[in-house]
């Protein structure tokens, strides 16, 4: 093969270190649909504590996670507030509707971020006619409002709501740690208004598969049993658990790197006259690149691949980059080349 790509398409991509790989391969493991694996629970144990909630739950993905919790706070018929551009209402084949049978109730955020304001006014009020309201579902970071951090005073505005009209609240956390190490709060002090909330270690934390969703013990509880309906019951994953606790141990500081060589190549792309970039909403590790009108999004990516730079079509006009574990200073500086090359 020639040079590998420099895949900025998604901290998905990432393949488990060496290290990684040999702490997986000393994994003590055991059946956990039984309970059994020792070092599922140590994982599931650990990532309650760091979110501060009683019990953790491993999963496969993180789609599984949000329709699991979905699943577990509503019933068939009712509504889940949320924000339009979030994952479970674009990714994840309107799983909502036809395995909880709820509708989604979208909102228009700025960069996926809602005001308490918008909330409340999307709370049903008590009528024969309308869907009762069920669940409150934010996102953080979000993913299609280009990585954006949501302001903690907003969730705890919006928390206060949800208290009021007693209506549970959901976070798709899958980026979760990157919130925390960009914000300097506290995993724990993030997921703290909400009732369920999940992160992902397969995207900035390097693992292979799997994340984990934390809640109280009646809903994890719940939320065991649905896991198996949806054929997420697992047995000797001990071996992906332990990429997961060694991701916790090494990779969760790093990903300030990360951040870092995304704001590099977001100020440096904003400079070329073929692109723009809101600076402003880059707070992690997604850049959203916006592809002038001469351009298409999908020829610049056909174009950057051809030399040897990945990244992912978000819209006609829009690119998403993406750093992570396997991207390092002299990748970044590489596609910039290609990028200044192409387009300077
Ligand atoms: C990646 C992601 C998910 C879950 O993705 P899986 O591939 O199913 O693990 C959910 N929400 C957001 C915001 C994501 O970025």
């Amino acid at each position: 093969m020639s040079d590998p790509a420099i895949d900025l398409r998604s901290d998905t991509v990432t393949r488990p270190t060496a290290a990684m790989r040999q702490t997986m391969f000393e994994a003590e493991v055991g059946d956990d649909v039984y309970g059994e694996d020792p070092t599922v629970n140590r994982l599931q144990e650990r990532v309650a504590r760091l979110l501060g909630k009683e019990k953790g739950l491993f999963f496969p993905t993180g789609t599984m996670c949000n329709q699991v919790a979905i699943a577990t706070h509503t019933r068939p018929g009712q509504e889940v507030i949320c924000d339009r551009d979030c994952h479970v209402f674009n990714y994840e084949r309107g799983g909502a509707s036809h395995l909880s049978g709820v509708q989604l109730h979208t909102l228009s955020g700025q960069h996926g971020i809602l005001s308490a304001e918008q909330v409340r006014s999307a709370i049903r009020p008590v009528d024969l006619h309308e869907p009762m309201t069920a669940l409150i579902l934010l996102e953080n970071t979000h993913n299609r409002g280009g990585g954006v951090v949501y302001p903690q005073p907003l969730i705890l505005d919006i928390a206060e709501v949800a208290h009021q009209y007693r209506l549970p609240m959901h976070l798709d956390g899958a980026r979760l740690l990157n919130a925390s190490v960009a914000s300097g709060l506290s995993p724990a002090e993030l997921a703290a208004p909400f009732d369920s909330v999940y992160f992902c270690l397969s995207k900035g934390l390097g693992c292979p598969a799997g994340s984990v969703l934390a809640g109280g013990a009646d809903f994890i509880a719940q939320a065991t049993r649905l896991r198996k309906a949806f054929g997420g019951g697992m047995r000797q994953v001990g071996l992906l658990a332990a990429a997961g606790l060694y991701a916790l141990d090494h990779h969760i500081e790093r990903l300030a790197e990360d951040h870092r060589r995304a704001r590099q190549l977001a100020e440096q792309l904003a400079q070329l006259p073929a692109f723009s970039v809101d600076l402003e909403v880059v707070h992690t590790n997604i850049v959203m690149v916006d592809v002038q009108a001469d351009y298409t999004a999908a020829a610049v990516a056909a174009d950057l691949a051809a030399h040897g730079v990945r990244v992912s079509v978000f819209g006609p006009q829009r690119l998403r980059l993406v750093t992570h574990l396997d991207i390092n200073d002299g990748a970044i500086e590489q596609a910039l080349a290609v990028f200044k090359r192409l387009y300077g």
